[in-house]
């Protein structure tokens, strides 16, 4: 028989990035919860991704306390998106906008790391190495069964949060699983180009990439003077978002360094992640054009198969999902996990409101009715993107042209979109 049962108000399965969001919001709040991730080890994970994070989610990351703790973090202070092979193209400005940063690009790992250190003192039951393998749910209670290192255990809460990136989803009645493969990939690396070299930070006694320095800063350290140097600061912070016919290449600032995340079919993926350094940096090069010149070095590479999936409703009997167990949307522009942060912080907030009502249906609509827009529009908008910029369709062509010139020329239109890459749906 087994003796191994605990009861608490909320569950959360998965302890990724989203799930440790909202047991770090929940600290001090009084409500019990317990945290599973199915991983041995967490900590010791290695994920390559670059993460763009709005300043939204800075101020959200700020008040779980994980902010501080980052080690790495390069403020966006201009995004440029053009179009290869086309005209048209836009610049968003921090400046223009009238905030100190559009964005901020930070590791996935570091974050990653920072918060499971921080989960570890919130208060929080945190078991790494549960897999949960069945749950079922009931008009007052929701119930789990999970494998702890192999002893097999079960747990009934008020509330199951699904933070498991969706793989739980399909044992679910009443919640639809949307899934629709791009057949593309992303690989990701950082990679250095010529017109970013070390020695233009050298003198500044400390690694390139460190959280907060200002691009103002940068531009009056030692060794910055001359032709090369000023190119060097124009570029500092600036992130390229560039449109081809097979997919978006984002190289986002990080330090010295982009972090690339380049789109590729799913048939070239393999060829691409098992170039040597040399021929890849030439690929990418005649890929994303001259604007930054050469690239010059290239670090480890990772892949990552690329899909659309969202569930509708986001909430059933006693069971919500947050983060990319309620979507998971295409890299290309960068909203995943902000919007499953606002997930998070929107849910721990219907729970900190009315502790009386966790899980019950009213705080479950609240909570779906809060989150419709924002992950409704962020899905959307990912998705038509990806449509709209990834084909040789020359009628689209000539109008992604005309679009990116007319947003360029029309200052209210950019601070719109701005501030929806930076607070979500409503800005
Ligand atoms: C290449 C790439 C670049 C990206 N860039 C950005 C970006 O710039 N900005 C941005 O906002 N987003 C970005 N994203 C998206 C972002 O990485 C994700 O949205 C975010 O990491 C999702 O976190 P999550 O915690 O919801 O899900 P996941 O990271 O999928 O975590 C789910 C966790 O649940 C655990 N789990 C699964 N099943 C079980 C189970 N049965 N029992 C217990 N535990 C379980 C897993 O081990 C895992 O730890 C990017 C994604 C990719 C692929």
């Amino acid at each position: 028989m087994n003796t191994h049962h605990y009861d608490y108000d909320l569950i959360i399965i998965g302890g990724g990035l989203v799930g440790m969001a909202l047991a770090q919001a929940l600290r001090g709040s009084g409500v019990s919860v317990l945290l599973l991730e199915a991983r041995g080890l967490p900590e010791k994970t290695e994920d390559s991704r670059p993460l763009a994070l709005s300043h939204g989610s800075r101020v959200i990351l700020e008040r779980l306390g994980v902010w501080k703790a980052l080690p790495e973090v390069t403020p966006i202070t201009t995004i440029h998106i053009s179009n290869r092979g086309g005209f048209g193209r836009t610049v968003l400005k921090a400046a223009e906008i009238g905030v100190p940063a559009l964005g901020y690009v930070l590791n996935h790992h570091d974050v990653f790391r920072s918060m499971h250190e921080a989960i570890k003192s919130c208060g929080v039951d945190y078991l790494v190495g549960a897999q949960v393998t069945r749950l079922e749910t009931g008009v007052g209670t929701g119930q789990i069964e999970f494998l702890h290192n192999g002893i097999p255990k079960n747990a009934t809460a008020r509330l199951l949060v699904l933070a498991d990136g969706g793989r739980l989803t399909a044992q679910i009645e009443g919640i639809t699983q949307h899934v629709q493969d791009y057949e593309q990939w992303a690989v990701v690396a950082r990679v250095k180009s010529e017109y970013f070299p070390d020695n233009a930070l050298a003198g500044s006694g400390k690694p390139a990439m460190t959280k907060g320095r200002s691009p103002a800063r940068s531009a009056s350290m030692p060794g910055s003077t001359g032709t090369k140097s000023k190119r060097v600061h124009d570029r500092y912070g600036v992130a390229y978002e560039r449109f081809t016919q097979d997919g978006p290449v984002a190289l986002l600032p990080s330090g010295e360094y982009f972090a690339l995340v380049w789109t590729v079919s799913s048939s070239a993926a393999q060829e691409i992640l098992s170039l040597d350094d040399m021929a890849f940096l030439a690929r990418l090069h005649e890929h994303f054009g001259d604007r930054l010149g050469k690239f010059v070095e290239a670090g480890k590479r990772s892949g990552f198969p690329i899909a659309l999936k969202y569930a509708t409703p986001v909430t059933a009997c006693r069971v919500a999902l947050i983060g990319n167990a309620a979507q998971t949307l295409h890299p290309v522009a960068g909203q995943g996990f902000n919007l499953g942060l606002r997930d998070a912080w929107e849910l721990a907030d219907e729970i900190i409101v009315s502790p009386a009502e966790i899980g019950n249906s009213a705080m479950l609509v609240r909570y779906g009715l809060r989150r419709r827009v924002d992950s409704g529009v962020g899905r959307i908008f990912t998705d038509s993107l990806v449509r709209l910029f990834s084909n040789d369709d020359l009628m689209l062509a000539s109008m992604r042209g005309v679009g990116l010139s007319a947003l360029d020329c029309l200052p209210p239109a950019k601070r719109f979109v701005a501030r929806r890459m930076m607070f979500g749906a409503r800005g």
